[in-house]
């Protein structure tokens, strides 16, 4: 028996997540770890997901001058319903992310941020003493859910008609297998043969 799903489509407001800024002539390297409970089921964007463990948060921070360059691990274990036979499918969430904060906005420094490959750019309005990350962390783990997942590659999925794993048992059901492709052929033949 499963629990209640919550659907969680913002950050909780709990979440808060700093990194410390060093002087910027400091070549200084900032490191950070979090473990970060997440609602052991959650929904989002219509796919259940069970996190049999915390997400792992590694985050390390330093100045590329002018801006504040960060990179941000994210790393879990879950349950994700099979796309095709609805069993649970263990994946594990093992993403990077980097993201560059600066001051300028992107147009202002294109060229910083071309060299930057797959970075987000983080427009900010001025530097504390510290950085906020909570914003990246939560795009990170986001980003990091596994849409689409199957329990085997060659999962045979359900029965349309009655409902059985076909990958358990199999039933007796009369299954029209149509690709939409042969269907289009089809129709062109009918249509050739008719003339
Ligand atoms: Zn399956
Ligand atoms: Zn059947």
């Amino acid at each position: 028996m499963r629990g209640v799903i919550m659907a969680i489509t913002e950050m909780p407001e709990e979440w808060g997540f700093f990194l410390n800024l060093p002087d910027p002539e400091d070549s200084i390297v900032i490191e950070k770890s979090w473990k970060i409970e997440i609602l052991s089921e959650l929904a989002y964007l219509g796919q259940d997901y069970r996190f049999l463990e915390p997400l792992k948060v590694d985050v390390r921070g330093s100045w590329t001058r002018p801006d504040f360059y960060v990179e941000i691990w994210v790393a879990s274990n879950v349950e994700v319903p099979c796309s095709r036979c609805l069993d649970p499918a263990g994946v594990a969430i093992k993403e990077k992310f980097s993201y560059l904060y600066s001051l300028s906005s992107k147009n202002d420094s294109s060229e910083r941020f071309d060299g930057h490959g797959d970075d987000s750019f983080i427009c900010i309005d001025s530097w504390g003493s510290y950085l906020d990350i909570t914003s990246q962390i939560w795009d990170s783990f986001i980003l990091s859910l596994p849409g689409k997942v199957l329990c085997k590659e060659d999962c045979n999925g359900i029965c349309p008609v009655c409902g059985v794993n076909l990958n358990s048992g199999s039933c007796n059901c009369v299954r029209e297998e149509v690709d939409p492709r042969f269907e289009i052929l089809k129709n062109i033949e009918q249509n050739d043969t008719g003339k």
